[in-house]
């Protein structure tokens, strides 16, 4: 069983008097640059010049300073950009002012763990990762909760770097849901595989395979997409909440017996379990991170032609149609889709 932390086990005073910079202005970012300062830490958020978020960050009561010059000024660098320019922002921007005794933090390992960055031998390396999408981050923690996170410490260089990691924790409202201790290697190879497996890859090719039978044997779209799509989330909901069992509690029985008979029909076991472990063996011997990095050197052209598919099919665009309809329309923010 893992270390499991909560508020009680953290001491935010570790980050008294430290100047906390938070790269990056995005989903993550916005979210721990504004709970740390709600939290009362000394925060600065860092941009390339002339960035579109440059005004909202400031507009939100946030000091704002270019890269360079936010992690010349902190003690503690979070870096939250997108995880394929990271290597190159901290060769250029940050590591020629990293000192001595400062805090290298990040929100994924894959940068470490792949080794893209190999931060200098006298500075904490720590990582805090919210198991949620930065809206939620920040919209749980304005309601009094918080998203859990990992947290693994890859480098000690100060002995205080366990302390620090737990105090960021608390800063973002993390420890309120709980804070689970792990390394760099395990999130990494475990948030590739969760992503591939199962959230993004595994849910959007289930849902778009299933919408598919149906619009093939002549079923309407519209009911392809409630039956395939929409009511993917309330099912989700329910299981979140209480497990299969409070699902199953609610679906009938003729739907729980369903899913009995059907559902290792359409995911044959042994099959499955193969391809799985497949995808994972791929994560872990860097297979997949190489592939990745590559199709970024090479202009993304299979990526970016998956992309336009994906929008361009039936499911994406009768589902677009639909939603533009209901009542609430279909303006939905990510900062309050989560919930
Ligand atoms: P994001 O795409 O929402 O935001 C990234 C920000 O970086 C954007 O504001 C973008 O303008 C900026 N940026 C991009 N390229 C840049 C460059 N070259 N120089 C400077 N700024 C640049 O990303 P995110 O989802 O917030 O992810 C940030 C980190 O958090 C990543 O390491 C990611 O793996 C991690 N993370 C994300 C989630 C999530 O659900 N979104 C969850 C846990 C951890
Ligand atoms: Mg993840």
């Amino acid at each position: 069983m893992a270390n499991m932390y909560y508020e009680k086990d953290c001491d935010l005073g570790k980050l008294d008097g430290k100047k906390i910079a938070i790269i990056g202005y995005g989903s993550q970012g916005h979210a721990h640059a504004l709970n740390l300062k709600d939290s009362g830490c000394d925060v600065c958020v860092g941009l390339r010049s002339g960035s579109r978020n440059w005004e909202a960050a400031e507009q939100a009561g946030l000091k704002v300073r270019t890269i360079s010059e936010a992690a010349q000024w902190s003690d503690i660098v979070m870096i939250l950009i997108n995880d394929e320019v990271q290597a190159e922002v901290y060769q250029q921007e940050i590591a020629p002012y990293l000192e001595a005794g400062n805090v290298l933090m990040f929100a994924h390992g894959f940068n470490i763990h792949f080794k893209q960055i190999v931060p200098p031998k006298d500075v904490d390396v720590i990582m805090i990762a919210p198991k949620g999408p930065g809206h939620t981050v920040r919209s749980l923690y304005t309601g009094g909760k918080g998203v859990p996170c990992l947290l693994a410490v890859e480098q000690d260089a100060t002995g205080k770097a366990h302390d620090i990691g737990l105090a960021y924790a608390a800063g973002i409202g993390g420890a309120r849901g709980g804070v689970m201790e792990t390394t760099f290697q395990d999130e990494t190879e475990t948030d590739l595989f969760g992503e591939q497996a199962i959230l993004c890859g595994g849910v959007v090719e289930l849902m778009k395979l299933g919408f598919e039978t149906l619009v093939e044997a002549g079923y309407a779209p519209e009911n392809a997409y409630f039956e395939c799509i929409h009511e993917m989330k309330l099912i989700i909901d329910l299981i979140n909440k209480g497990g299969v069992a409070m699902m199953n509690y609610s679906i009938s029985d003729t739907a729980e017996y369903g899913e009995y008979v059907s559902g290792s029909r359409i995911l044959p076991y042994e099959e499955t379990k193969r391809n799985m472990k497949a995808v994972l063996a791929d994560i872990q011997d860097g297979v997949f991170a190489g592939k990745w990095i590559a199709e970024n050197k090479n202009g993304r052209t299979f990526f970016n032609a998956k992309r336009r598919q994906l929008a361009n099919h039936p499911m994406e665009v009768v589902g677009a149609e639909l939603r533009r309809n209901m009542l609430w329309g279909d303006d939905v923010d990510p900062d309050t889709a989560s919930n």
